[in-house]
């Protein structure tokens, strides 16, 4: 991620600017510490949480100043 342009939502179709981090990780892909992330307004903030949330994957949702990317994840 480069300080340049602004990271945008993850929702399909959506421009907006992110203002959460939702870092999420699947068990059947991943590692238990690898952490994927997906970014989000504050509208879609609860819609993909959910998303994630149904399937068991979700971990954290952190403000976006807040979020401190682990080593190694990747988004
Ligand atoms: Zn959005």
């Amino acid at each position: 991620m480069t300080s340049s342009d602004t990271p945008t939502c993850s929702a399909k179709g959506c421009r907006d600017a992110a203002v959460w981090v939702l870092a999420w990780n699947n068990p059947k892909l991943h590692t238990p510490e690898r952490r994927k992330t997906w970014l989000a307004c504050e509208e879609h903030r609860e819609h993909l949480s959910q998303f994630l949330g149904v399937r068991g994957f979700l971990k954290d949702v952190v403000r976006l100043e807040e979020w401190v990317q682990p080593e190694g994840s990747e988004r």
